[in-house]
């Protein structure tokens, strides 16, 4: 695996293994910040089925971390990153460092508004804003035909889906399922910060979802059900502190009524320091397995 230091040794490197790749199949690229882990190698074996050549970044982007979040503590595990990479068969991986991404004079970003303000943007203002600037330099440096993300991140599929869209990114983006650990808990980097008793605790992100998801199979089409019961079963956890639950159009990221025609049900909450989010997507009627579990017993929420 060859790993490119600055852009313009990226750009040139992509360009040069490009030329090996037939047009359907391309190349294919997965942004990560490291701290590599089942969740992100997810990606880059689906890219490596898809696609003739694989390409991966990692970069702790300064950018979308707001003062007094953990940038400066995030996870950083370069060598071993490195390993799981080669080994999963990625070609060309580019770590940069952040005077490379952002000389300084830099001062153009990518701003989605509307759906960029909502959910984590919401939460954390300025966030979405670094993400769509640093993928568009990403999109611009490697050239992918499909580059992967992971629905884990729901708000930031639906960012950068608009930001594609609304430049012209000559790109085919793929969102992955979440994958979990075995009791349930999504993957994350972010997860190591969890002392053991936030671990266990952890898990009701999870549990109430996968309740919401039963109680939308069996019964419930409006959303603002949702949006009452979701909080009333996260008060189990009396530790637990909400920072979103959201019923939501998974394209706007807007709230809907009625979830006939498929919703985004994510939720956000802090467990001590560390915050976690969670989400699963619920298909339009019409394109769901199995429309029909009205004889199926309903599982109470609260029981989550
Ligand atoms: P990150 O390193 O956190 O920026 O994540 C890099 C990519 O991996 C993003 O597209 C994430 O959505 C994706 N990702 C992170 N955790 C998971 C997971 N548990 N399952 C699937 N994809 C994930």
């Amino acid at each position: 695996m060859r790993i490119c230091r600055t852009s313009s040794e990226m750009q040139q490197a992509c360009r040069e293994l490009k030329k090996n790749t037939v047009p359907e199949r391309g190349l294919g690229f997965v942004p990560t910040m490291g701290a590599l882990h089942a969740g992100h190698l997810s990606l880059i074996a689906l890219a490596r089925a898809e696609c003739d050549v694989v390409v991966a970044s990692i970069f702790v982007n300064p950018r979308q971390f707001a003062a007094g979040e953990d940038f400066a503590v995030y996870p950083r595990e370069f060598e071993e990153d490195c390993r799981k990479l080669e080994s999963a068969g990625v070609e060309i991986l580019f770590a940069p460092a952040p005077d490379d991404m952002y000389p300084s004079g830099a001062t153009t970003f990518v701003e989605v508004e509307g759906i960029g303000n909502r959910l984590d943007g919401a939460s954390r203002p300025g966030h979405f804003r670094g993400v769509a600037t640093v993928v568009a330099k990403l999109f611009n440096i490697v050239g992918p035909d499909r580059a992967y993300f992971g629905q884990k991140d729901a708000a930031q599929v639906a960012v950068l889906r608009a930001m594609v869209r609304d430049l012209n990114f000559p790109v085919n983006l793929v969102a992955c399922p979440t994958v979990r650990e075995e009791d349930g808990l999504a993957m994350s980097s972010r997860n190591r910060y969890l002392s053991a008793d936030e671990r266990r605790r952890a898990l009701i992100l999870s549990r109430t979802l996968e309740a919401a998801q039963h109680l939308v199979k069996t019964e419930v089409r409006g959303a603002q059900v949702l949006r009452d019961a979701l909080p009333e079963a996260l008060a189990a956890d009396p530790l637990l502190q909400i920072d979103y639950v959201a019923v939501v159009d998974p394209g706007t990221l807007e709230p809907i009524e009625n979830i006939d025609n498929g919703a985004l049900i994510a939720i956000a909450a802090w467990f001590g320091k560390t915050r976690l989010i969670d989400n699963v997507v619920i298909e339009p009627v019409a394109q769901r397995a199995n429309p029909d579990l009205s004889q199926a017993p309903a599982r109470e929420l609260s029981h989550a």
